[in-house]
């Protein structure tokens, strides 16, 4: 057991890149918790995709052995994605805390990312360590972006420090810094056990592992636990801490952070933020766990090749286990055939989704456009939430639709301002607060979360020549005039071209996407006709022609194999072909609607 007054846990927030698994490197090297020779950069990045793209998109728990002047002491470290689709994570890192560390990186200053991180932060009142990073940098003034911490978030000067998580400057003081400024957890070790399971893991053979933080009490290996929440209990438990890797120990006390492998098989029973109790003498109140994690970004994914349905309900179930956040449901469509409806956090988490499913599961899939999820009111009064376009009722069946919004904040240089204003207004925005800050502007602004799974990022980066940056919040529904518009071949409906898009811009995403698929399909024996239409009324229409001579006429009443060879190469040399009716659509036509995706990071 360790005592409490020994313990300090924090976490490290900042925007993205200022630094966070960098400067968790240069703690696990001077705690000696990875040796030197083995510490790669960004250690905590464990996963092939972060590792990859550079980027964090799990928390990951660290403990680390820290003496100062002869006192052993422990030092629990979480670190913590940067991105948006990953905000969840810090707000769970952040209840498990005692106090947090804010990272500024010193070239950039203050991000859009710093501000909603430090808004998590102050909601659960947490004291914050105010850092500025990359000191080691050439032409920065570190002094800025400290003035600026002032400024912002009203920290007094003499609290903030200044290192570099590159060169290990002032890293020590840091660590002196968290000793005396973190807080000592204040749980009741002789309370009944009160633990709250802040992420979860699944192992095949161990089963679930739930990663906790003790506030009150104490377990053992071999203990019975309860989880409150699903009411399940475990027996027998083993229980350790993070170096990072799993390590054993006998026991986790109230202040320590570590993990419960429950043996339980199924992830469900074992939620993220459910309460860890003893089974015996079982708290009854839980600890107020965490909001639940809703969906917000839904596309469907077909298989590329025929036959690999199963194969991708399974690999589905499988990610689940260790990704809670996002949710699937089978599908059909008539011309792709059976897939998945998929609900993500927001496109880098779909995109994630998506390319661990190819690279983990060699699955490859055609993605819908991504959509956000209409809340609906029928005339009836009865309300449902709509998150795939053929399931949008009737007209006259709807009262009204409301759409989610987001509460957005962008940073950016002044020069910039009037461009992304401009392009505010184009996505239906109302900015709300606009302040000046030296160089640069803030602004705070209600969008409709449609328009930013469209193009807004890449509009966002070029206009501002990749200075400005934007994270958002959800802030709930509002009114919105939509409609289904539905792209018919030959008369039949194309089930994964319909879309649910804004009224007034209907004709104009009809006519276009007409064309295009019309660019896309090739001429057949008869004529094609293509209409975009909503309900019942064709808002645009094109044609095809029919071939003048066909082709493989020639061939008939001849070598019927010669025939089918031809067909045949034409087959491979293309992509999987998709009838709708009697028309064979390529599946280049699927993606027609795919806008370019926001910031890969
Ligand atoms: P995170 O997204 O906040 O976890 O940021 P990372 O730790 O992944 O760092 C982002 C980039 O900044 C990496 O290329 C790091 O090498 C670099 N970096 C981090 N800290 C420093 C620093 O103190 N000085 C310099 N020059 N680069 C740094
Ligand atoms: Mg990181």
């Amino acid at each position: 057991m360790v005592r409490q007054h020994l313990i300090r846990n924090f976490s490290i927030i900042s925007h993205i890149d200022h630094g966070k698994s960098t400067l968790a490197d240069r703690f696990l090297e001077a705690t000696g918790t990875i040796p030197k020779e083995k510490l790669h950069p960004q250690y905590l990045d464990r996963n092939p995709i972060e590792r990859e793209r550079g980027i964090t998109i799990k928390l990951t728990p660290v403990r680390m052995n820290y003496t100062l002047n002869a006192t052993p002491l422990v030092l629990n470290l979480i670190d913590t994605p940067g991105h948006v689709d990953f905000s969840y994570e810090v707000e769970r890192a952040l209840s498990c805390v005692e106090g947090a560390v804010l990272l500024v990186d010193g070239a950039s200053g203050i991000q859009a990312q710093t501000v909603s991180h430090m808004r998590k932060a102050r909601e659960v009142k947490l004291p914050v360590i105010p850092v500025v990073n990359k000191i080691d940098l050439p032409h920065t003034d570190p002094r800025k972006s400290a003035n600026a911490m002032v400024d912002t978030f009203g920290f007094s000067e003499d609290e903030i420090l200044f290192v570099s998580a590159k060169t290990g400057e002032n890293v020590e003081n840091l660590l002196l810094a968290i000793v005396e400024r973190v807080p000592k957890p204040s749980g009741n070790v002789n309370a009944e056990l009160k633990a709250l399971i802040f992420d979860s893991q699944y192992d095949q053979f161990k089963g679930v592992i739930c990663f906790i933080r003790v506030f009150d009490g104490k377990i053992s290996k071999g203990d019975t636990i309860r989880l409150i929440g699903s009411g399940v209990t475990a027996k027998n438990v083993h229980v350790g801490v993070f170096l990072p890797d799993l390590e054993e120990r006998d026991s986790l006390s109230a202040g320590e952070i570590g993990f419960v492998q429950t043996g339980l098989k199924e992830i469900e029973k074992a939620r993220v933020g459910d309460t860890m109790t003893d089974a015996q003498h079982p708290l009854i109140v839980p600890i107020p766990g965490y909001r639940e994690v809703k969906p917000m970004v839904f596309a469907s994914f077909f298989p590329r090749e025929d036959n690999n349905f199963s194969k991708l309900s399974s690999a589905l179930a499988k990610l689940r286990l260790s990704d809670a956040a996002f949710t699937f449901e089978q599908e059909h469509s008539d011309g792709l055939g059976s897939g998945f409806r998929v609900g993500c956090l927001g496109l880098l988490h779909l995109d994630v989704l998506k390319e661990r499913l190819q690279r983990e599961y060699g699955l490859f899939l055609i993605v819908s456009t991504p959509t956000v999820r209409y809340l609906v009111e029928m005339t009836k009064g009865e309300k449902l939430f709509v998150s795939k376009p053929q399931s949008l009722p009737e007209p006259h069946l709807i009262k009204k639709v409301e759409e989610p919004y987001v509460l957005g904040w962008i940073i950016v240089p002044k020069e910039f301002l009037g461009g992304i204003l401009t392009l505010l207004t184009q996505k239906r925005g109302n900015v709300s607060r606009r302040e000046y800050e030296e160089n640069q502007v803030f602004i705070e602004v209600a969008l409709p979360f449609s328009e930013i799974i469209t193009d807004f990022y890449d509009r966002l980066k070029n206009i501002s020549s990749g200075f400005a940056s934007f994270d958002y919040e959800f802030s709930g529904f509002h009114e919105v005039d939509v409609v289904r518009l539905d792209m018919f071949v030959s008369g039949k409906r194309v089930d994964a071209l319909s879309q649910i898009v804004i009224a007034e811009r209907v004709r104009s995403l009809g006519r276009s996407l007409s064309q295009r698929l019309k660019e896309v399909i090739a001429r057949q024996q008869f004529k094609v006709a293509i209409q975009a239409r909503v309900g019942a009324k064709v808002i645009a229409r094109e044609t095809i022609p029919a071939f003048r001579k066909d082709v493989t006429a020639k061939l008939y009443g001849g070598d019927r194999t010669r025939k089918d060879k031809l067909l045949e190469k034409q087959k491979r040399g293309k992509a999987r072909l998709s009838m709708v009716g009697s028309v064979a659509i390529p599946q280049e036509a699927f993606f027609l609607t795919e806008q370019r995706r926001g910031e890969s990071q």
